[in-house]
């Protein structure tokens, strides 16, 4: 039996991606409490854990925008409501992956369908394979 893949969604994915700038930021500004006998270094960790920070701030923006122009959907798994980026996404509940083109329905799930050149090859070939 073929090991069942499992995706996450974009969305949960940059987000996880903040959450982690957040904690490596405050865990370089915690190195610089530690390091306080050292002027400079305190200084430099302070600062560099600052622009950790300040990244993820940026990143949960570049999420809000995102998610305005992401598609909202019903999963149909679980029935909750989801949102899709690009054409080919995973719900943020189930996982399930989803499509918005109807001709990869049912075909394994794979974030290269986002690109429309990769789509257009494999809509090619299958059509040659008929
Ligand atoms: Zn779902």
């Amino acid at each position: 039996m073929a090991e069942k893949l499992v995706y996450s969604s974009k969305i949960n994915k940059i987000r996880s991606f903040a959450l982690i700038l957040i904690f490596v930021g405050f865990a370089v500004m915690y190195g610089g409490l530690l390091s306080k006998s050292i002027e400079w270094l305190m200084l430099t960790l302070f600062l560099l854990g600052l622009l950790f920070i300040i990244l993820s701030c940026v990143v949960y923006f570049w999420i809000g925008l995102l998610s305005t122009k992401a598609v909202p959907i019903m999963c149909p798994s679980c029935e909750k409501p989801t949102k899709m980026l690009g054409k080919v996404d995973a719900c943020m509940h189930c996982k399930q992956p989803l499509t918005l083109d109807q001709d990869l329905e049912g075909m394994e799930f794979d974030e290269k369908y986002n690109k429309k050149k990769y789509r257009n090859e494999v809509k090619a070939k299958m059509k040659n394979d008929q």
